[in-house]
């Protein structure tokens, strides 16, 4: 085979590892724990067969559905994506030219360096302070100097979990010589919303997903932006990326949204429960408002695996990045799961 064939970034790249949870109570990934609501399996039923056809390329029922439950500000488009993994890379592929640098607060969702990465942009990581919240006068330096074609900021933040104080978002959006894209993937679990705050900033796009609302399976993400952000994202997007069946089962759980509302109202009480209940001599719980607890253990490896052994997967981030040294990430289960993660917590320490 050729010499030089590959794409040199890949040398640096390795695998996203997805471990396997077969057996398992599945704590790890952020999903909403509760199986589809039966109201939304009968009507899925009753939908016609999916079509020799291709797929709607715009997606229009879709789209609807998901501007009732997720209103955009005025002159705001959208754009689908085959989860919102994919309109990462798409919004990294528009800014793609020879020197272009993108900037995000780390610890944060490793895809954004991941994907920058694959695509050979320059990417500068501001570490966030020792209690996860945003370094303000070394983000502004940075932008100041690296004047990024594109910023990611999630809030609430993966895997830290914490809310960013929405003036400080604001003074960032404006900072910003380029996009400011806030991802907003855990915001139905925070009750709040940065909608408004993006009307008064034509740089700011919105990054959502149903992943962590109920439907991590269907693999939905979406951007809101302005239309002129939105066309350009259209030129990159697959004409087919979403698929017939995840259209129509997308369009019938926004349509039953107080469904999934119901099940996000039962996962935040629990995420009060799990909080007082993980509180331990040793371990330090951090604040958070997404669907998933970050925890600092005196031995993370050590309680990793004991709760595997204990049948419990929970997502270890000791080794990831310096701030989270023996931290664990552990997401909301049912109650039932999570009374089981409560009954083996003490021996696991
Ligand atoms: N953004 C953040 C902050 C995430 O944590 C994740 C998934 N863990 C995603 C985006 C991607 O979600 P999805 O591709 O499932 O929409």
């Amino acid at each position: 085979m050729k010499q030089d064939l590959w794409n040199p970034a890949l040398d640096r790249l390795v695998a996203y590892q997805v471990p396997d949870s077969s057996g398992l109570i599945k704590l790890d990934a952020m999903e909403n724990p509760f199986p589809l609501p039966a109201a939304v399996a009968q009507a899925f039923a009753a939908e016609p067969p999916i079509s020799n056809r291709y797929p709607d390329a715009s997606a229009s029922a879709l789209k609807t559905a998901l501007e009732q439950v997720y209103p955009a500000p005025d002159g705001f488009g959208c754009v689908l994506g085959n989860g919102s993994d994919e309109l990462i890379a798409l919004l990294l592929q528009a800014v793609m030219r020879p020197g272009a640098t993108v900037l995000a607060a780390e610890p944060c969702f490793v895809m954004y360096r991941h994907l920058a990465g694959i695509l050979g942009l320059r990417f500068v990581g501001v570490p966030l302070q020792a209690d996860f919240s945003l370094d303000m006068p070394a983000m502004l330096a940075a932008i100041e100097e690296h004047q990024p074609s594109l910023v990611f900021i999630a809030s609430p933040n993966n895997p830290t979990g914490n809310l960013f104080p929405e003036a400080e978002l604001k003074q960032l959006a404006t900072a910003c010589p380029g996009l400011f894209v806030l991802d907003e993937a855990y915001i139905p679990y925070a009750a709040t919303s940065g909608g408004e705050f993006a009307a008064q900033h034509p740089n700011v796009v919105l990054l959502r997903t149903l992943s962590k609302w109920g439907l991590a399976g269907l693999r939905l993400g979406f951007v809101q932006a302005r239309a002129e952000v939105c066309a350009q994202l259209e030129k990159l997007r697959m004409p087919y990326n979403i698929n017939s069946l995840s259209q129509s089962l997308g369009r019938l759980c926004l349509q039953q949204g107080a469904e999934f509302a119901a099940q996000i109202e039962i996962l935040v009480a629990e995420r009060a429960r799990l909080e007082a209940g993980l509180a331990a001599p040793g371990v330090r719980i951090y604040p958070s408002a997404a669907n998933f607890l970050l925890l600092r253990v005196p031995d993370a490896p050590r309680t990793h695996a004991a709760l595997k052994a204990e049948g419990v997967l929970v997502k270890i981030l000791h080794g990831a990045h310096p701030l989270l040294q023996h931290c664990l990430r552990i997401s909301l289960g049912t109650p039932e799961e999570n009374t089981r993660l409560l009954a083996v917590w003490p021996g696991v320490l």
